[in-house]
């Protein structure tokens, strides 16, 4: 479903536009409508069907969080146009280089990668946003691993969170508690002392207020969640003891989040 579209080079939402009018898709760049009202959701439709344009697509989730993102941080440009790359960034946060790529559908490990690359090589950096109906899984596909070690948080709804996770394989073996990320607050990858596995294999560029870096750099003792790991990996009985002991490091996380 389209919710925005452009009228004299500026978005607009479907909320707020007007029926008859022509608006512009702002990836094909061509002739879209409104549509819809009182019971259906007002979006914008294309004049023509364009089977390359993929903005009717975008499920009512992506366009939320988009939405959302450009309230936190209000000089965002959603559906930002790259002509030298062919692509077309979610939300592109000028300022700090900084683009959030919201993923709700499956992607290919090499599209995800392309992606990536595509933006670095102009100097921006990529920060993926995963809705978690489909990601955070038992189960991590390739491309999941990947970006979660190039660079990617979960969300549910419009919370976008982190997590503290023990991986084996692609198997989630534990998941944390969802640690609130404050994405209009970029930081420094920080210098973590002893950093458990969960911190070894992100490969990221930046982190952010609130994150697992941020976090795990207040936390006193990092090697605690390194042994918890390692226990967690071994025996089943070893993993219920273990269990017990993370609740305790997890509460902890979630001081740290405060502490500034
Ligand atoms: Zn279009």
């Amino acid at each position: 479903m389209q919710l925005y579209a452009l009228f004299q080079n500026q978005p607009t939402l479907a909320s707020h536009a007007i029926r008859g009018r022509d608006y512009i898709c702002p990836e094909c760049r061509r002739v879209v409508r409104l549509r819809g009202g009182f019971s259906r959701q007002r979006h914008f439709y294309h004049l023509k069907t364009q089977a390359s344009c993929r903005q009717h697509l975008k499920s009512i989730s992506h366009l939320q969080l988009q939405l959302h993102l450009k309230s936190l941080i209000p000089t965002i440009s959603l559906e930002k146009p790259f002509p030298s790359i062919a692509r077309i960034a979610d939300a592109a946060w000028d300022e700090a280089k900084i683009i959030f790529e919201v993923q709700c559908s499956p992607i290919s490990l090499e599209e995800a990668q392309k992606r990536t690359a595509d933006y670095q090589s102009l100097g921006w950096r990529v920060v993926w946003l995963l809705h978690d109906q489909r990601y955070n899984k038992r189960n991590l596909s390739p491309v999941e691993l990947h970006l979660r070690s190039a660079g990617a948080y979960y969300f549910s709804r419009l919370h976008i969170y982190d997590q503290f996770d023990i991986i084996h394989q692609t198997r989630r073996l534990h998941r944390g508690p969802k640690l609130s990320v404050t994405v209009r607050e970029p930081l420094p990858v920080p210098v973590i002392s002893h950093p458990p596995m969960a911190l070894k294999i992100r490969n990221w560029k930046l982190s952010f207020r609130g994150d697992l870096f941020d976090r795990l750099s207040r936390a006193e003792n990092t090697r605690a969640f390194r042994r918890q790991e390692r226990l967690i990996r071994r025996r089943r009985w070893l993993r219920r003891l273990a269990r017990g002991y993370l609740t305790i490091l997890h509460a902890l996380l979630a001081v740290y989040a405060t502490k500034k």
